[in-house]
């Protein structure tokens, strides 16, 4: 339901944590977060509010790094549990990836990733990008183009946010029929579903067209079509008052 990424020289997880509170107000019944750090990908999700995800994190604190994730989900496959929560994660721990819409052909992606002997742990049809994101991205080494090569694979609609273990500089994300902006900082970039989740950093957006693919870096931002074309996208200022 709410989507905030991050690259940049802050604690990431404080920026994707408070991100994820401006997004509040859509509504939500579980949420989570993934962070790389210390040469690792660590995740945490709780079902019910955010208070909940936060305890966890305090129970047992995840380390800090440059690039996180986060989540609110609105269940749409699977009941709102722990682990039906966002991120998911590939069995190898390498790949997390979050969720906006809904997937209308992860069953059969479902059966044959079960068939390449993937274990899927959760009810979703999120899981589904995570093991498929990990088989494109052992195959090709580069998460952009894994992302365009699973995006070509999927119907319905998404916004999908992932990160990799191995490709640590990188937030990726994907749009068709779902909402995807990115914020412009000085040293940093923000993904999010919706502005509101980075707006206390910057108001300089990109509005991503549908069926792009952006890849975001702390310094850089790149976006193509699901075919790795360059793709054009419009610049904004966000000039209205979002109240806290
Ligand atoms: N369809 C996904 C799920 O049920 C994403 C739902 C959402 O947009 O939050 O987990």
């Amino acid at each position: 339901c709410g989507i905030i990424g991050y690259a940049g020289g802050q604690p990431a997880l404080d920026v994707v944590l408070a991100g994820l509170r401006r997004l509040e107000y859509r509504g939500y019944d579980s949420a989570g977060v993934a962070v790389l750090a210390d040469g690792g990908l660590a995740a945490a999700k709780k079902a019910g509010k955010l208070a909940n995800l936060e305890k966890e994190l305090a129970d047992r604190p995840l380390p800090t790094g440059p690039t996180a994730i986060g989540h609110t989900r609105w269940a749409t496959h699977g009941a709102p549990t722990d682990a039906n929560a966002h991120p998911h994660l590939d069995n190898a721990g390498r790949v997390a990836v979050v969720h906006n819409g809904i997937i209308e052909n992860f069953a059969a992606l479902r059966a044959e990733l079960a068939e390449r002997g993937h274990e899927l742990t959760s009810q979703t049809d999120t899981e589904v990008v995570a093991h498929l994101l990990a088989e494109s991205f052992s195959a090709c080494g580069d998460l952009g183009e894994a992302m365009r090569q699973v995006c070509r694979l999927m119907a319905g609609a998404f916004t999908l946010v992932a990160v990799s273990v191995d490709d640590p500089e990188v937030v990726v994300g994907a749009r068709r029929n779902s909402p995807l902006v990115v914020g412009l900082g000085d040293g940093e970039n923000f993904l999010a579903s919706d502005v509101a989740a980075f707006i206390e950093h910057t108001r300089d957006a990109l509005e991503l067209g549908q069926d792009q693919v952006v890849e975001l870096r702390r310094d850089a931002v790149t976006v193509t079509d699901f075919d790795g074309v360059a793709a054009e996208v419009r610049a904004y200022h966000v000039d209205w008052d979002v109240s806290a």
